[in-house]
């Protein structure tokens, strides 16, 4: 039987770590995170493999993001594969998921993984989530489904995929509506499918920010960023969206000048809008120029603004 080809990027994090005696560092390149594939993967598969860096996630550039991504619509595009593997750190795993989610074409699924141990710790899970990975690459129902995380014997969706936890392998979860599937024993198991928007992208937009609100907080941050004229601001508000009243004029100012503002939630749960007239509420935001940004979380919808505005 022709084996399957899957495309396997690798980019780092903890997933490729070990400690050399000074920390934990970037050590370990694909060949030896690919040695420990259980045999029947090995049989099945044939790994077109790249490394594409070899960098902590909270290390990765705006520019790295592009490259990555122009590199996995190459591999998809040019090398007939069933779909793509990438390791990645998890500390900014949902950007870069949900960035290759937005802008990656195509029916052929893009899986992601990491670890939250280190390769010379006990309870390591880089090899078991790079080989649940790769079942789900080859799995038939992946296509269609975009980019996913997997992690922990779970299926999450880019779109909803957030770290919750600083620290051990449960890190991952879907707040509001749970994992899109799951691996168990070696088999892979769908609960539901995601609804994908991809957009067309020519580049990244750097030049987008993102600060959070907090109670009584001065507009003295915003102010500052306002001033720097900046292409993209992202707000993550209170609740449904919200800001403080005194920041109002800086969005004002913001949307004037020429700055496209967001405000999403800060809420791990949450979606913008609200039916509230005082000043800050969702309805005097919108009066203002300001977007919502819908079930987005605010690392999301910077990401999504930033595809916008690299659009013009
Ligand atoms: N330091 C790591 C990173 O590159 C964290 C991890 O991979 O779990 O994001």
């Amino acid at each position: 039987m022709a084996k399957a080809k899957i495309a396997v990027i690798t980019t780092g994090g903890t997933i490729a770590m070990r400690d050399e005696g000074r920390g934990g560092v970037p050590a370990l390149g694909p060949d030896e995170l690919l040695a420990h594939l259980p045999p029947d993967l090995q049989e099945a598969t044939q790994l077109q493999v790249e490394a594409f860096s070899n960098l902590p996630s909270s290390h990765f550039t705006v520019a790295n993001l592009w490259q990555l991504r122009k590199a996995v619509q190459d591999r998809l595009e040019r090398l007939a594969v069933r779909g793509a593997v990438i390791t990645h750190g998890t500390d900014t795993l949902e950007e870069t998921a949900y960035l290759l989610d937005l802008t990656v074409p195509g029916e052929r699924p893009v899986v992601m993984t990491g670890a939250m141990y280190r390769a010379d710790e006990p309870g390591y899970e880089g090899f078991r989530n790079l080989a649940d990975a790769v079942r789900v690459a080859l799995d038939p129902e992946a296509r269609g489904r975009g980019t996913m995380i997997v992690m922990n014997g779970e299926i999450h969706a880019a779109r909803y995929a957030m770290k919750v936890k600083s620290h051990g392998p449960d890190a991952f979860a879907s707040p509001g509506c749970g994992p899109m599937g799951r691996i168990v024993d070696g088999k892979v198991h769908w609960h539901w499918r995601v609804e994908r928007e991809v957009l067309s992208v020519r580049e990244l937009e750097p030049d987008v920010h993102l600060i959070k609100a907090a109670v009584g907080m001065p507009d003295t941050l915003l102010r500052l960023l306002v001033q720097q004229r900046p292409r993209g601001i992202v707000i993550e508000g209170f609740g449904g969206g919200r800001v403080p009243p005194g920041w109002m004029s800086a969005i004002r100012e913001a949307v004037q000048q020429g700055t496209a503002v967001v405000v999403a939630s800060r809420c791990p749960i949450g979606y913008t809008g609200d039916e509230y007239g005082y000043a800050g509420a969702c309805r005097d935001l919108e009066a203002t120029g300001a977007v919502l940004a819908a079930g987005l979380s605010g690392v999301k919808a910077r990401i999504k603004l930033m595809v916008a505005l690299g659009k013009r």
